[in-house]
């Protein structure tokens, strides 16, 4: 079977939001490539004495909205592709949220799980040593992603620092506390999921004290939104799984129980009081919400018809394909986004750079109270959205609907400032 070019997809999905809202060809054609890619070789010492060359790469996909904002990934398989697309992702997601940043992201090849720590700091010195010159508080913003923790943000931006000659902590976001980070950033992500599930079930009637929910995956996103949907709303988790099962139980399933199993048996599935379940019995069980907080390709043409949920809520980066997606709406189930649903890393990362740039900083609830307000807009934008054209007699997808809000944002940046 011929390999996915993720680059190709991420052009694909712009090409079909662009003929659905009628682009203008010259924006199109810029918005299909990135403005910048910047490929990198630099040396590192290794504790063994000897020296290895790394490869890595920052991608400026577009900055008409403002600066960069991306991650940083260290990953074994990093191609310059997948962070070409990843930026342009970045881009709408970041045009979506309509916070003033244009999309990025990076990458180095490298396996950190057979790095000593100390290899590890002189590779994130190194990198940000051969691309410093590309990033900066005013030009792109990195921030963590796969492989990429805190404590790398926190050299990257001390070793940004010595390059500038004064302190900038708004060059990199998701930093530790103790130097700039934001109060809410470590379960921003869920919360922003949070705010968006609270809007979706108005729109199907359902009341979330008595709602039944499966998550699929118990790694940051999918922990995390076990934990606040059944603070915030009293829903019952009833179901959850992670690469190595599942775990179902009527009553609702325990946080801390399900921490005290993962941390004993090393899967949620060694939860005592439930019973077994797999990753696809997750997916297709009869619960009002569904949230894949695991991996990609979860939904696909094969399983979409058997979605039982009437809500689902992609938490996890492209857990539905395109077929499935289609699938999901012709069922009426009301599937939402990834770059909506997901976005409240990259707001309070946005958040946490406008502190660092006032040198003032705000509690957590003024972080989750900013976040509500923009994750809020940003549904209520992408429904009017679907609700014009369907006035106009066109249907379209949560996720066109999605598309076209970000692409629009970006094209009319682009032609104030005489693009094209
Ligand atoms: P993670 O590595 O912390 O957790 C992933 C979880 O998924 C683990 O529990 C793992 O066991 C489970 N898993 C893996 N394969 C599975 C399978 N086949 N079936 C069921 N479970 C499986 O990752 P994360 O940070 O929680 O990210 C999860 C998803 O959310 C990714 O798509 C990521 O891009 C997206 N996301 C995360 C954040 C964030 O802030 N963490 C932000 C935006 C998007």
């Amino acid at each position: 079977m011929e390999e996915l070019n993720p680059f190709k997809i991420a052009q694909e999905q712009l090409d079909s939001a662009a003929e659905i809202m009628k682009l203008d060809k010259r924006a199109h054609a810029i918005l299909r490539e990135p403005k910048r890619v910047v490929m990198v070789n630099f040396p590192v010492k290794m504790d063994n004495g000897d020296t290895t060359l790394f490869n890595g790469f920052r991608v400026l996909y577009n900055d008409a909205r403002g600066p960069g904002k991306g991650g940083i990934r260290f990953h074994p398989a990093e191609t310059v592709d997948t962070v070409k697309a990843l930026s342009a992702w970045m881009t709408w997601k970041c045009s979506l949220a309509n916070i003033p940043f244009g999309g990025a992201k990076g990458g180095v090849i490298c396996d950190t799980k057979k790095m000593s720590e100390g290899e590890l700091e002189r590779l994130s010195r190194g990198y940000i040593q051969a691309i410093g010159r590309f990033i900066g508080p005013k030009v792109d913003v990195p921030a963590p992603d796969v492989y990429t923790t805190p404590q790398i943000m926190a050299w990257m931006m001390d070793e940004y620092n010595k390059m500038a000659g004064h302190q900038e902590p708004g060059v990199i976001t998701g930093k530790p506390l103790e130097i700039g980070g934001s109060e809410g950033r470590f379960n921003s992500t869920a919360m922003g999921a949070m705010y968006i599930l609270r809007e979706a079930v108005k729109k199907r009637g359902i009341d979330l004290k008595s709602a039944r929910i499966a998550v699929q995956g118990f790694g940051n996103a999918g922990m995390f939104a076990m934990d606040l949907v059944t603070r915030l709303f009293g829903s019952k988790v009833v179901a959850i799984s992670d690469s190595t099962g599942g775990i179902y139980s009527e009553k609702g399933l325990d946080y801390q129980r399900l921490i005290a199993a993962k941390e004993k048996t090393g899967s949620v599935s060694g939860y005592e009081g439930g019973s077994k379940l797999t990753n696809e019995q997750l997916l297709e069980s009869d619960v009002d919400v569904l949230i894949p907080a695991a991996i990609e390709n979860q939904i696909t043409g094969s399983n979409a018809g058997k979605i039982r949920a009437k809500i689902v809520l992609e938490l996890a980066n492209g857990p539905i394909t395109p077929e499935a997606d289609s699938i999901l709406f012709e069922k009426g189930i009301l599937d939402l986004p990834d770059f909506l649903v997901n976005s409240g890393g990259v707001i309070v990362s946005y958040f946490e750079w406008v502190q660092n740039n006032y040198g003032y900083y705000w509690p957590e609830k003024e972080v989750y109270d900013k976040l509500d307000k923009l994750v809020t807009q940003s549904f209520s934008d992408v429904f009017k959205t679907q609700d014009t054209y369907k006035a106009k007699g066109t249907k379209i997808t949560p996720r066109d609907a999605a598309y076209i809000v970000a692409v629009d944002r970006v094209a009319k940046a682009m032609k104030s400032r005489g693009w094209y």
